[in-house]
């Protein structure tokens, strides 16, 4: 039998042993999926014994954490702009870096319509369509596992969105004021150098950009144009290495005004264009 506290801290041990990186934060954030507790909660009872079968079950979920499964498919979920999302292996897991994205859309949104490109687990059009002022939400990705999730998220924040399955434009109708997309934007020969966690149990479909990274921006560039109004944005997540790339392609397929933001650790991320 051990304490809340011991377990808490055998816990992190181990992680770290596994070479996790934030092992405490992990073997934490666990102890709170297991045991409903929160710091308040753990702070007056960390000298109690804890119920034995919640342990078996915690430290059950501790060694899937130590195999490098992500923390979020362990739990099911990712917060992201505030919401929760539920999250399994068929979709990208919510990254923060998207939320300033999310943010860049929000401040145009005035009774606008919305299209999501590659929309994964409907984070993006999901967020906007309960922060922001949208009159029509659209999600499209080629992935029908990823869109059941989608749906599913959608439901759970009563958000009236319409997902379509389809091959990037190809079966999407219609002229939007807005095209969003955080398309898969890694060079195919980088994605056997990334962490275990996002390489061995993210979709590869949502990672690998091809050969240089940037060929879903060029697609999306391209096809998307005739599915924007005039004077209508599109905006792109982008790798922090991408923005002088993904402004030329923009330029080159028609776009103006051209705008670079940075994320909160001061590196681009999005980058969006006018429809001339
Ligand atoms: N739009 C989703 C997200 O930002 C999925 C992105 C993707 O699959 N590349 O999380």
């Amino acid at each position: 039998m051990s304490t809340f506290g011991e377990i808490l801290r055998t816990a992190g041990n181990y992680l770290k042993q596994h070479a996790i990186a934030d092992a405490d934060v992990d073997a934490w954030y666990l102890l709170v999926h297991v045991f409903g507790i929160n710091r308040a909660d753990f702070y007056l009872h960390r000298d109690e014994e804890a119920p034995k079968i919640q342990e078996e079950a915690y430290m059950e979920l501790v060694e899937q954490r130590a195999k490098h499964i992500p923390l979020q498919l362990i739990t099911g979920t990712q917060e992201f702009m505030g919401l929760e999302f539920d999250v399994t292996s068929d979709v990208l897991i919510p990254r923060q870096d998207t939320e300033v994205l999310v943010e860049e859309v929000l401040k145009v949104c005035n009774q606008t319509s919305v299209l999501d490109m590659c929309t994964g687990s409907g984070c993006i059009i999901i967020s906007l369509a309960k922060l922001g002022n949208i009159r029509k939400a659209v999600g499209a990705d080629l992935s029908d596992k990823a869109l059941k999730i989608a749906e599913k998220n959608a439901g759970k924040h009563n958000i009236k969105v319409e997902f379509i399955r389809s091959n990037l434009f190809e079966k999407i109708e219609g002229v939007y004021d807005i095209v969003v997309s955080n398309p898969p934007y890694i060079p195919s020969g980088e994605i056997k150098g990334l962490m275990p966690e996002v390489r061995d149990h993210e979709p590869i479909m949502a990672l690998d950009g091809d050969q240089d990274g940037l060929a879903f921006y060029r697609r999306i560039a391209e096809e998307g144009k005739d599915h924007l109004k005039e004077n209508g944005t599109i905006f792109f997540e982008i790798g922090y290495n991408q923005a002088q790339d993904v402004k030329k392609i923009l330029q080159n397929a028609g776009f103006g005004d051209i705008k670079i933001r940075k994320d909160l650790s001061g590196l681009d991320r999005v980058v969006s264009g006018r429809r001339l």
